[in-house]
């Protein structure tokens, strides 16, 4: 594919302007000359015609959820209504600065505070903070209320008990922390293993971190269980939110006991994301962690009828992030919320989950499926049979792009060996959920007949299969002439 500089030519120009016709003058520069550059950047020189060309036909190479289906497992890449886009780019959301006085952005206290107010209702809290900037975020912040808390009754504790199904943020929080991380292994329905869990309970447990459903899409039937036997030693218990998709009105965290959980905002409230952002991972809390939320929360003033900034929580674990959240997100959330309303939250969850049951029950047929009971919003199906056969999940998923589709989670989690995960989400319909089986159907036989095919995949796209290695060893990050990097 060409860069723009590949077509670049001196001269050529993207405007005109008519000929000055008024005398010249100095402007003062407002940047202090030794800051400003002393020859003009080598920027390449094209129409304004080649221009919307390049970028058109570059936006064409995407594969993204506004052209394809995309079930990428644990990321709820569902489709986010536009006009979400268009109310959080308002002028009245984008143009406001968080430095502004309180009195001036009482609307946008406003949406955040109601926004949170809806969050605790939704998962079952009293009190959320919007701050955190993603899922992972959510979980540092979290995990660093659960140690406050400890450090607060006297004694830190040590370690933090993890299911091996879980989402590598998960240890690697606990790790950033400080916490050494205990392993506990699934049992056969893909559940925390209660009695391998009953080992691992001591008063130096700090806290456990579940996913439910986890990220088999499966809902741990113990969890009441679970966490009265982890509150049993002292220790809390912090609910990863990712996959609320799934139980969106139908049940709360809060209610399961978890003392804590977070919420992506992005996966689950119509925000369109990927390759890195953009997120918003809200936590909500149960009453014993409230004092430690972190600086500041937004409070009403019900005499006033005002909202303010609240900064004096002493117990708090202080700021984690510049001012208050990614706020274009926590506007999408709350249109989405407000337009959905109950009924409509406790439909997503209906159609996720029913999606995501058909397309197991299609597909177990033909690929392996270690966990073969009913799912949530996700399945996990394994590619053991082809892999007998030289075809690995890693080769399905490059296949699946030669069929107009996104490829799933390859190889997460790791308990299964070749996994897919699979994630359609509530947005799809029955026809793009059918187009998918008969993809998947017409891989598992090129896998017999073709698999030549499959191995060389994909054949369609801009960029075709590359060697792995060489790109982890000397990835090639840009495609500028090397004299422009300089
Ligand atoms: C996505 C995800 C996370 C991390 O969330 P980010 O918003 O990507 O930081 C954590 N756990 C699970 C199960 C996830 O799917």
């Amino acid at each position: 594919m060409e860069t723009i500089y590949d077509i670049s030519e001196p001269g050529k120009k993207a405007c005109s302007l008519p000929r000055l016709d008024v005398p010249e003058k100095d402007i003062p520069y407002l940047i202090p000359k030794k800051h400003l550059r002393g020859r003009i950047p080598r920027l390449p020189e094209v129409t304004e015609g080649e221009i919307a060309r390049h970028f058109t036909n570059l936006s064409n190479t995407n594969f993204a959820v506004d052209t394809v289906f995309y079930p990428l497992g644990s990321c709820t890449m569902k489709y986010s209504p536009k006009v979400n886009e268009l109310l959080s780019k308002m002028e009245g959301f984008s143009d406001i600065h968080p430095y502004q006085d309180e009195s001036q952005v009482q609307g946008a206290l406003r949406i955040m505070y109601e926004l949170a107010d809806w969050l605790a209702e939704i998962g079952g809290f009293t009190k959320v903070s919007l701050q955190p900037a993603a899922g992972a975020h959510g979980e540092l912040t979290g995990l660093a209320m659960i140690r406050a808390y400890h450090e607060h009754n006297g004694n830190p504790r040590q370690k933090v008990i993890i299911p091996d199904s879980a989402h590598g943020t998960n240890p690697a929080t606990a790790a950033m922390l400080g916490y050494k991380v205990v392993q506990v292994p699934s049992d056969k329905y893909g559940g925390v293993d209660v009695n391998a869990l009953e080992k691992l309970l001591d008063d130096q447990v700090a806290a456990i971190f579940l996913t439910n459903p986890n990220t088999l899409g499966i809902f741990d039937r113990n969890i009441l269980k679970i966490n009265e036997m982890v509150h049993s030693v002292g220790a809390l218990s912090y609910c990863d939110g990712a996959n609320l998709n799934a139980i969106l009105g139908k049940s709360r965290p809060g209610d399961m006991d978890f003392d804590v959980l977070h919420f992506n905002l992005h996966k689950t409230f119509s925000t369109p994301h990927g390759g890195g952002g953009p997120g918003s991972g809200p936590v909500g809390v149960n009453k014993i962690l409230e004092p430690f939320l972190p600086v500041p929360v937004i409070e009403k003033d019900d005499v006033l009828d005002a909202y303010y900034l609240n900064y004096d929580r002493p117990l708090s674990i202080g700021r984690i992030r510049a001012f208050y959240g990614n706020f274009a997100v926590i506007v999408k959330a709350y249109c989405y919320i407000k337009a959905l309303g109950r009924n409509g939250l406790n439909h997503v969850s209906d159609i996720s989950v029913l999606n995501a049951n058909y397309l197991k029950n299609k597909l177990k047929r033909i690929y392996d499926l270690p966990y073969d009971v009913p799912c949530m919003h996700e399945f996990v199906l394994s590619a053991s049979k082809q892999k007998r056969l030289g075809i690995k999940a890693r080769d399905i998923a490059k296949r699946l792009i030669d069929y107009n589709i996104h490829p799933p989670t390859i190889y997460f989690p790791l308990i299964v060996d070749e996994a897919l995960m699979i994630e359609p989400t509530e947005t799809e319909s029955l026809r793009n959920l059918d187009l998918f089986v008969e993809a998947m159907e017409r891989i598992a036989e090129e896998a017999i007949n073709n698999p030549e095919k499959i191995l060389e995949a994909p054949h369609n796209t801009a960029i075709s299969r590359l060697n792995e290695a060489e790109a982890a060893r000397h990835p090639r990050l840009s495609c500028l002439p090397s004299d422009v990097i300089k």
